[in-house]
């Protein structure tokens, strides 16, 4: 008798919306690319691959550990509401042990979750960095296309021109509009537009019109394998322990700030710099309050972007009314703001130390066989002098946006999860891993690209960063792979 729907088990029936290939398959093929990770860097490799290579025979994989949790980014899911998403996100993510770090297990990695608020790195912030300006500019660009950034969202919003233009009067003319990964186009020509925030499914899919590659879920890597200084594939086991070698002539490591470096490590691969240098942001919030009667009836949303500037290593984001005022599936009608409240989170830049480091933990394993990992963060004094300054600074900010009051409690000061640095790019294998293409010092087609190689915290979310330097380190590859081979 043929099963109906509801007796399918959901691998069956969630099959159906990506295909996947059996890790059996895999093997027989020797790969020309195959990417480890399918969160923001591994999305943005892949799409640039395909959507450039089109059908020209070469044979890409991506191999991921999670399952398909979400097809899509969250917010596109109408009846999740935020709350409701917090409370399944701590289920389904997993804490980076001793840390606040958490990371997604799951197709799209944490790019189904994130908050979509896309700034450029401040140019000043990356003037140490192995990229050429110009060239940096260029690839924010093609990842701001990419990613579908856009700082109109909220063109008409009261709430948010009154307050821009109070900061520009009074001594904050670098205020913008908060950039977010939000496709705005309308639907036009008859068609139907129906994927507003950007996850890196947008990625896959874009790649999967494109032209076909291998995708593999429930697989996790646990070993880069090497031939001499070259790389020659990775060994992948399923949830039932079973061992696969998958053969390729290039492998980008995309599992992240925390995976990557311990893909390498658990691998023997060679570099001094492997797992130091982990950044993030320092995470300050406070609420400040407006007078309802400063702003006209129609009050719209509030998103607004301080970047980081020379002498003020901190971004500020600053939105309200907090919770869910922003989505119109929730709350239909929008409950009257008696006095609006508006929260300033402020993210200070980190300095990147070799002690700050991802290592394997000498007993533990994982059950794969895997050494767990062991996390050492802690501030400089650089850095709590920067958590210093956020606090005066946003309390300049409320001042100049002409706040009634100031919520003074401090909330706990956290990190954000914009983890980076651990196997970061430069040109010296002495403080970096990999060189300024991604590549890794040493072992001839073996790439990294997620937020590790991001080479310094600067002041802004780290996301566009990863995807702008992931395009480029795929352009490379298509550079290199049209020369004649030695
Ligand atoms: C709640 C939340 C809000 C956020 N908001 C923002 C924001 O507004 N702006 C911003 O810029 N950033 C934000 N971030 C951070 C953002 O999500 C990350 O910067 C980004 O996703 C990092 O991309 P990545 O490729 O490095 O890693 P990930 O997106 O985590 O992807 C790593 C992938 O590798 C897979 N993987 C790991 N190990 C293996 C293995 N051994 N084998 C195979 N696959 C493996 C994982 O399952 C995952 O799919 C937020 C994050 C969270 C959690």
């Amino acid at each position: 008798m043929v099963p109906n729907n509801s007796q399918r088990n959901d691998t069956e029936l969630n099959n159906e919306w990506i295909p996947l290939t059996p890790l059996e398959q895999m093997e027989q093929t020797e790969y020309d690319v195959l990417i480890v990770g399918s969160g923001a860097g591994g999305g943005a490799v892949l799409s640039r691959l395909c959507r450039s290579w089109g059908l020209n025979g070469k044979k890409i994989g991506m191999v991921e550990k999670g399952g398909l949790l979400l097809p899509t980014h969250f917010y596109n899911i109408s009846t999740y509401s935020l709350p409701r998403f917090k409370r399944y996100f701590d289920q389904v993510s997993s804490p980076v042990k001793q840390t606040l770090f958490r990371e997604l297990f799951a197709l799209g990695g944490r790019t189904l979750a994130w908050q979509l608020v896309a700034p450029q790195m401040p140019a000043s912030e990356t003037v140490d960095w192995p990229v050429p300006a110009k060239e940096l500019a260029y690839y924010y660009s093609v990842a701001e296309r990419a990613m579908r950034v856009s700082s109109s969202y909220q063109s008409g919003s009261y709430y948010t021109s009154i307050l821009l233009d109070r900061l520009h009067a009074y001594g904050f003319p670098e205020a913008v509009s908060m950039p977010i990964a939000v496709d705005r186009e309308s639907t036009k020509y008859g068609q139907l537009y129906s994927n507003a925030a950007f996850s890196s499914i947008i990625h896959l899919a874009e790649a999967l019109n494109s032209r076909p590659y291998d995708l593999a879920v429930h697989a996790n890597a646990v070993e880069i394998l090497t031939e001499g200084k070259r790389v020659a594939g990775v060994r992948v086991m399923s949830p039932d322990k079973k061992s696969y070698t998958l053969k390729a002539k290039k492998v980008i490591l995309s599992a992240s700030t925390f995976q990557s470096p311990r893909l390498l490590l658990a691998s023997g691969i060679p570099g001094q710099a492997i797992g130091h240098y982990l950044t993030t942001h320092s995470l300050l919030g406070l609420t400040g309050y407006f007078d309802r009667r400063q702003f006209p009836e129609v009050l719209g949303a509030l998103g607004i972007l301080l970047p980081g500037q020379p002498g003020r290593p901190y971004q500020v984001m600053i939105g309200g009314p907090p919770e869910e005022f922003n989505a119109y599936q929730q709350y239909l009608v929008k409950p009257l703001q008696e006095e609006l409240r508006v929260v300033a989170g402020a993210f200070g830049e980190v300095e990147s130390r070799y002690e700050n480091q991802v290592t394997l933990d000498k007993i533990e394993k994982d059950e794969y066989g895997v050494p767990v990992i062991k996390v050492d963060f802690s501030y400089s004094e650089r850095d709590k002098d920067v958590i210093r300054q956020m606090r005066l600074g946003v309390s300049q900010l409320f001042a100049a946006m002409h706040a009634n009051r100031v919520d003074q409690t401090e909330g706990p000061l956290i990190e954000a999860i914009h983890d980076g640095g651990t196997c970061r790019m430069g040109v010296d294998p002495a403080v970096s891993v990999t060189n300024p293409y991604g590549e890794v010092h040493g072992v001839s087609g073996l790439f990294i690209a997620d937020n590790s190689v991001i080479p310094s915290s600067g002041t802004a979310n780290p996301t566009l960063t990863t995807v702008a330097l992931a395009i480029r380190t795929a352009d490379y590859i298509i550079q290199s792979s049209s020369l004649p081979q030695r």
